[in-house]
This record gives C-alpha cells, structure tokens and sequence, in this order.
C-alpha cells in the first residue's frame, strides 16, 4: 500500500465526536468529484474510505449511499465509488447540508463546522475525498485535487486560517481541477497531524531525520554508520514528544530547566547530544542532555493522548 493509502486508512480509524462526524461527512461530499443536484459523487482507491463515506452519509443525513467497485485494469488499481442515488435523497443531503446544488458557484458553508473540533474533522473529510500525499522518501507533499475553482479558493483561505501565517498553500491547474497542495516537511507533518494522523506525521518525521543524518555522515567522519538508525528515531520520538507537549499547554507547561533544551532540539532535530549542550547556556555534558531529553519523553508520556493517537 502507498503513503497516502495507509494515511487514510489510519485516519479512517479515528471516532470523531458527534459535531465532527458531521464535518467530516460534509468535507468527504463537498470535495467529492461531483456535489449538486445533479449527482453527489466521490471516487476513491481507498476501500476504508469508501466504507467511511457511505457509513457517514447514511448516519448524519440518512441517505443510503452506494458504493460500487470498479476492478483494476493494468496499472490502474481498483477504484470505489461512492454515490448518492435519486433525486429525493440528493435532495435530502444538500438540505442537511445547507446546499441547494444549483448555486452558481460552490463553496464551504461554514455553518456545517459547529465547534472548532470540527476543523480537524472537515479538513480530513476533505482529504480522505480527494487528497494525496507524497511517500516522504520521495518528496514532502500534500495535495488536494479540487474540481470547482471557488471552492479550491476557500480551501486555501481555510487552511490558511488554520495555520495562520506558518504555512502558505499553493495552488496550481492541474487537467482541468485546481490543486491546492502544501509543500516541505514541516508544513505536511503539522497537516498530517491536524488531521488526526500521527502516525504518518511520525513516519514522515523519521525519513526526514534519516536523511539528515546521512547528509552530516559526509561531514562527521567519526560518525558510525550502524547507529544512523538509531539515532534518527530517537530524534523522531523526542521531535514528537515535543510536538505533543507544545500542543498541550506549551513549553511552559515544563520545568524551567527543561526549556531551552527542548526548544533548541525542537530546532535542530540533526544535532548530536553534544552538540545540543555545547548550545545551552551554560554548556551542558552529554549524559546530562541525554538525562534531561529522557525527563521530557517521561513528561509527554503522561500527557493524554492526542487525537488520532491511541485510536486503534
Ligand atoms: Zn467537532
């Protein structure tokens, strides 16, 4: 399975609250291939999210969906489609949705996202529907294919809300859609994140750090390869329990002299023990880095979990 395949499939896996399972019905429709009176249409590779979509349309609008299957053809792989059939229940869903299907131009009726949960929720709608991310080993990468121009354009105010000033989206044509995508690691995992999947923003973080490493072997002779591994995932794991901490109340949220350190490995996810207490002020042994870094993995522990985290 692909990067983006097993996102999904985590993110499919998160029981959303009440509000949120409506923002999440509303993004996986809305950004579906086809939302009007018409035909309410979204096409997918990923058979969780097939199912997910056809659960989630049933429970909060009571439309039946159907989902059908078509089979692989050479490098094609099998695709679901999911549909809502007839004209009543088309009817049905707009209403609970606050559409009508025949407006001029299509765009996010924010009166679907109740609670500002409900962000996360819609936006990961939004991606199982028509979102692909990059295998990190390749390149950092997160897209949103989007058939209406108007609605891509909300989309980038959305997401530009969200992360305020941080992350800046592009947007391209791309074969007659609009796509919104987000480029660089950071941006990808804090979305992947977002959206409840932390997993894949771990998995994204420890490729990241495994090329760093091997870029500073050429410059760190007495570097041992066989601890590259190593070392990487240990950087990841401490790059995580910071994220979680900082979502949690923020680096205040530690004893005092637990927070330059964090910041500054927050920062430089590449640098050695040493190298991080050669950076302290005052300049701290490495054992005594190595003690202080285990209290904040010690301290994250402790934190509930984050969502998307412990949901399987
Ligand atoms: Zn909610």
């Amino acid at each position: 399975m692909s990067f983006s395949s097993n996102t999904k499939t985590e993110l499919c896996r998160i029981q959303a609250a009440d509000c949120c399972r409506k923002a999440e019905c509303y993004g996986l429709l809305l950004f579906g291939r086809c939302f009007s009176a018409q035909s309410i249409t979204l096409t997918t590779e990923n058979r969780e999210t097939a199912r997910r979509a056809a659960e989630l349309t049933a429970g909060i609008t009571g439309a039946f969906a159907d989902v059908s299957v078509s089979p692989r053809k050479g490098d094609r792989k099998s695709a679901y489609t999911v549909s809502v059939p007839g004209e009543n229940q088309i009817e049905q869903v707009l209403n609970q949705l606050g559409h009508t299907g025949r407006e001029i131009s299509l765009r996010i009726n924010l009166a679907n996202l109740e609670n500002d949960c409900c962000r996360s929720a819609f936006l990961r709608g939004a991606f199982l529907s028509c979102g692909t991310v990059t295998d990190p080993s390749r390149d950092y990468r997160l897209e949103f294919v989007v058939p209406y121009r108007n609605l891509a354009r909300d989309l980038t105010a959305f997401l530009t809300d969200i992360f305020e000033l941080d992350v800046n989206p592009g947007m391209l044509n791309r074969k007659g859609s609009y796509v919104v995508y987000l480029k660089g690691s950071e941006h990808v995992s804090d979305l992947l994140t977002f959206l409840g999947a932390g997993n894949a923003a771990m998995e994204l973080i420890q490729v990241r750090m495994l090329k760093e490493v091997r870029n500073n072997v050429n410059r760190k002779t007495n570097f041992e390869a066989a601890n590259i591994e190593k070392t990487a995932s240990a950087a990841a794991g401490q790059l995580m329990a910071l994220k979680k901490i900082f979502a949690g109340g923020g680096v205040s949220a530690l004893p005092e002299e637990l927070r330059e350190l964090a910041i500054l490995r927050y920062r430089n996810p590449d640098l050695s023990l040493r190298e991080l207490g050669q950076k302290l002020d005052p300049p701290l042994s490495r054992s005594g880095v190595n003690h202080r870094l285990r209290r904040i993995m010690e301290l994250a522990d402790r934190l509930p979990a984050t969502e998307g985290e412990s949901h399987d």
